[in-house]
Parts: structure tokens; C-alpha cells; sequence
């Protein structure tokens, strides 16, 4: 990345895309001449750099965000009458992950100034599941934008009551966690939690073309993860029961044997996509750099808009990786929908988006769980909207989005 300040501005804005540089495109065009094309060293270079980088003593890679947080599911072993307490503000694969296992789903109402489900809200949703006379298994807070759920408090609420806490982390690569005490816990690090999973879309702050991990300090969660990974496949002797297939009568393990306690799945990462993905990572921080820039510089440029248009609150205990500008615009107060809104922006070459439509209102878990009440997902929901945010964005490109969105919601331009 060079000066980024005198980067050219972009005639078109995606609200967010991947940044790609020589170095990648060698790494990866490296595998290619290389010998292995999937589960050769570069996953193993690249779980290895991941396990650096959070500091968590696993780190599984696997084949996209849905199928880490999956795998998360299947190795805490959640199945029928069990129940995973996810935010009503996420991406479907979170609420999904619980149903693949057939786990059901206490869906939790979040801050509408944050999107972030904190402790009273999981403990809400944790009363409402135990009335459906489920069994709460798990927590799975989701880390929205890039800033970190509450997860001191989570931890203590997952203690008291033996619940294991699966981090959605797919916006909060390279977030940190900052304590009362000063120590720094990077996202992944599994302080507070059991497993954390993470994305390497690239719409996420590092891209593997499709990719995803899951990192744990637990080694029998990780094995559990491994092996669910790769079709259920064991192929350490140390793990086989059945003695007579697996060893010779001299006790040794007889060379082609593999064993399967339960079906898994391929979600195995490439060695094509870890190549991207470990390059992507040694990048990492100065992404990290530059999205904060972009994130002072949104705050500076929409100060004048205020009160229509708010950037989320900063929640106190965490330095986010921003992986989404979402601010909170009163769409009403300005006479604008913001359908309209969206139209306007796109006709001048500014993307958006809505980060998201509240989980429990789709049609498959209205039929579900009918009609819940989360009225902070439905605030978050009614003002929320996506601007540009990543890193090849110019300063000027934050300028001219504040400008336009002024211009869209028929404010006086800014000064
Ligand atoms: C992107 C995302 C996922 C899914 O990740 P994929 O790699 O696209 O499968 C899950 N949860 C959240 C919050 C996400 O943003």
C-alpha cells in the first residue's frame, strides 16, 4: 500500500472489497507450481500464523466462515433439544450453524447504538428458551462491524451457568479486546470463550477467495474439529478403538488404516486459498491502520450531519479492526426513505448496504419461533446503513460520501 491519502479516488465504491497486491498474487501463483494444491504446507504455514496472531494455542482452518461455525457446533457436540443463544443482528450462518445439528435457536435482542448482543440480552434469551423447555448450550456472540461483544460479562454469564461461548468473529479479524488492567486479548485468543470462528470472505478485512477457522485452546475440541473437517477421518493410531484392524500383531499401526467414529465433512481450506489468506494476514495490520483512518475521517466528515445521520457508539473495552461503517441514519426525520437513499447513493457511484435484516423475521424462524419481540434488533434494523469501507479507499472517496449522502438526505452540503 502506498500513501494512502494520495490514492486516486474510485469512480465507483463497493461498501467494502478486498485489496489484492503483487505479494498475494505470488503467493498464491507459488502453490500453483508448487505439488500440493489443497491441505499441503501453506494451511499449515497459515493456521500456524493464525495461531500467532490470536494467540490461541489451535487454529483449524477450514472452507468458509458457515462451514467454522459448523464445525464449532458439531465439536461442542450440540444436538436435538439443545440451544444456542445467537443475536437477532448477524448474518443467517450464525443462527444456521445451530440448525445444522439440529440445535434450536434463542435468537437475542442487541444494543440498537451497536448491533452487539451484551449479557442482560443473552440472559433474556436464555429465560425464553428454557420456557420452550430447551437446554441452553452455547452463547454465540457475534462481534458486529468489528467491535467485540461484552465478553467479560459474557464469560461470566457463559461460567454461571456451563455454557460454552462460540465467538462469531467473521467482522473481527484483528480486533482486540482492552482490560480494566491494560492487557490486550486479541479476537481468536479465546479468553473468555470456547471457540471463536472467523471469515476470510472477500467482503471480510482479509480475504482467502472463500475461507474460514476456527481457533480453541481446548485439544480435544480441536482434534474434534480437524477430524469433522476431513469426513470424520482419524488417522492417528493414538485415537483408533478398533485394535484389531488398525494394528499388526508386532503392535504396530498398519499404514493405510483410518478410522470413522461419525460422518463428518470436506471443509477443507486449498492450499491455493491459505496461500492468499497467510499473505493476507502479514497485511493485516496495516489494513487494520488504514480502515481506522477511515473511520476517524467518517467521523470528522458526518459530525455536521448529526443528529440525522450517527456513526455507531464505540463500546469502551475493545480497538476494533472496523470491518463495517455502519452508521444509523433517522430516515423518517429526514423525509427519506431509505430504499431511496440507497438509489441516490447508487446512481453516484456509492455503494451501501443493510447489515442486516434482523434473523428472526425471515419466514424460517418466523414459522419457528413466531412473532418475538427484540425491539433493539428492530431499532438497529429501521436506521442502519453500510457506507464504503476499505482499505484502497482515498480520503477524498470519505469526503465525497459524506457529501452526497448530505446532498441525499437534503441537508445543506458541508463547509
Ligand atoms: C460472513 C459472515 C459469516 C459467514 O462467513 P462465510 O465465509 O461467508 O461463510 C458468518 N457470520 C457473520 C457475522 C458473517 O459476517
Amino acid at each position: 500500500m502506498g500513501g494512502p491519502a494520495s490514492r486516486t479516488p474510485l469512480s465507483v465504491l463497493p461498501y467494502g472489497r478486498q485489496d489484492i497486491d503483487q505479494a498475494d498474487i505470488d503467493a498464491v501463483t507459488a502453490v500453483l507450481r508448487g505439488d500440493w494444491l489443497t491441505q499441503g504446507p501453506a494451511v499449515e504455514a497459515f493456521e500456524g500464523a493464525l495461531r500467532e496472531r490470536t494467540g490461541a494455542a489451535h487454529a483449524v482452518s477450514c472452507a468458509n466462515g458457515t462451514a467454522a461455525l459448523h464445525l464449532a457446533a458439531l465439536a461442542l457436540g450440540l444436538g436435538p433439544g439443545d440451544a444456542v443463544v445467537v443475536p437477532a443482528v448477524t448474518f443467517l450462518a450464525t443462527a444456521n450453524a445451530a440448525r445444522y445439528v439440529g440445535a434450536e435457536v434463542a435468537f437475542a435482542d442487541v444494543d440498537p447504538a451497536t448491533g452487539l448482543m451484551g449479557p442482560g440480552q443473552a440472559e433474556a434469551a436464555m429465560e425464553r428458551a428454557a420456557r420452550a423447555g430447551w437446554r441452553v448450550r452455547a452463547l454465540a456472540p457475534v462481534h458486529f462491524a468489528g467491535q467485540t461483544a461484552d465478553m467479560a460479562g459474557l464469560g461470566v454469564l457463559a461460567d454461571r451457568h456451563g455454557l460454552a461461548v462460540i465467538e462469531d468473529a467473521c467482522h473481527a479479524i484483528g480486533s482486540v479486546d482492552v482490560m480494566p488492567d491494560g492487557r490486550a486479548l486479541p479476537v481468536g485468543s479465546n479468553a473468555f470463550g470456547t471457540l471463536t470462528a472467523f471469515s476470510f470472505h472477500p467482503v471480510k478485512t482479509i480475504a482467502a477467495g472463500e475461507g474460514g477457522a476456527v481457533t480453541t485452546n481446548d485439544l480435544r475440541l480441536a482434534a474434534r474439529l480437524r477430524r469433522m473437517r476431513n469426513h470424520g477421518m482419524e488417522r492417528d493410531p493414538a485415537a483408533f478403538e478398533d485394535r484389531e484392524a488398525a494394528f499388526d500383531e508386532s503392535g504396530s499401526a498398519n499404514p493405510w488404516y483410518y478410522e470413522m467414529a461419525e460422518p463428518g465433512f470436506n471443509y477443507r481450506l486449498t492450499d491455493i486459498h491459505s496461500a492468499l489468506a497467510l499473505s493476507q494476514l502479514g497485511r493485516l495490520d496495516a489494513f487494520v491502520e488504514r480502515r481506522r483512518r477511515l473511520m476517524e475521517l467518517y467521523a470528522e466528515r458526518l459530525a455536521p450531519l448529526a443528529p440525522l445521520v450517527r456513526p455507531a457508539d464505540h463500546v469502551p473495552w475493545c480497538r476494533p479492526a472496523w470491518h463495517l461503517c455502519a452508521v444509523r441514519i433517522d430516515f423518517a426525520a429526514a423525509g427519506r426513505t431509505r430504499a431511496r437513499v440507497m438509489a441516490d447513493l447508487r446512481a453516484r457511484g456509492i455503494g451501501s448496504q443493510v447489515h442486516y435484516i434482523p434473523v428472526h423475521r425471515q419466514p424460517y424462524w418466523r414459522e419457528r419461533c413466531g412473532d418475538l419481540a427484540l425491539p433493539g434488533a428492530d431499532a438497529h434494523y429501521a436506521q442502519t446503513l453500510s457506507l464504503p469501507l476499505f482499505p484502497a479507499m482515498a480520503d477524498a472517496d470519505v469526503d465525497r460520501v459524506a457529501t452526497v449522502l448530505a446532498e441525499t438526505l437534503g441537508l445543506p452540503a458541508r463547509t
